[in-house]
């Protein structure tokens, strides 16, 4: 039986091995997906892994302290900013990129903010000065305490 590698959610990062009777296992459970398959090869209904990557992002202590900072997350951006909008302070729901996408903006927590759909809609495709509006609050890198994650 051969190893698997085990990768993040995202497919980014690798976590280790498994053997593949683990790796199918997790495929089974359905708390990992294939993310690459030997080709024209198969485990009973599943193409034979070469890799599996999980389904839900694993918050271990150790790629925290590898990386020094909790990975992005539209969730994690809203519970740093409280749910509560950068630029009015009305309550928020959807995620604004301060410098937008179509301008080389990040996903990131830097240039993220959590925004409530009128000045998210307003804002759209323009920059904060562009569109009339400013931040109340300096998008950061948040604690893993601050967004809710729990090392394990
Ligand atoms: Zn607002």
């Amino acid at each position: 039986m051969g190893q698997v590698l085990i990768l993040n959610a995202g497919g980014e990062q690798v976590l280790g091995t498994v053997t593949l009777r683990h790796a199918i296992g997790m495929l089974y459970r359905q708390v990992a997906r294939v993310h690459e398959a030997v080709p024209g090869a198969s485990f009973g209904p599943y193409p034979l892994p070469r890799s599996v990557e999980l389904v839900r992002y694993l918050y271990t202590r150790w790629v925290y302290e590898a990386t020094g900072r909790p990975p992005y997350s539209r969730e994690g951006v809203l519970r740093r900013d409280q749910r509560r909008c950068a630029y009015c302070g009305a309550e928020a729901s959807t995620i604004d990129h301060v410098v937008p996408r179509s301008k080389g903006g990040k996903t990131s927590w830097t240039n993220c903010v959590a925004a409530c759909w009128p000045c998210n809609n307003r804002k759209a495709d323009k920059t904060p000065a562009q569109a009339g509006l400013r931040l109340r609050v300096e998008p950061r890198v948040p604690s893993l305490r601050e967004i809710g994650v729990r090392l394990r």
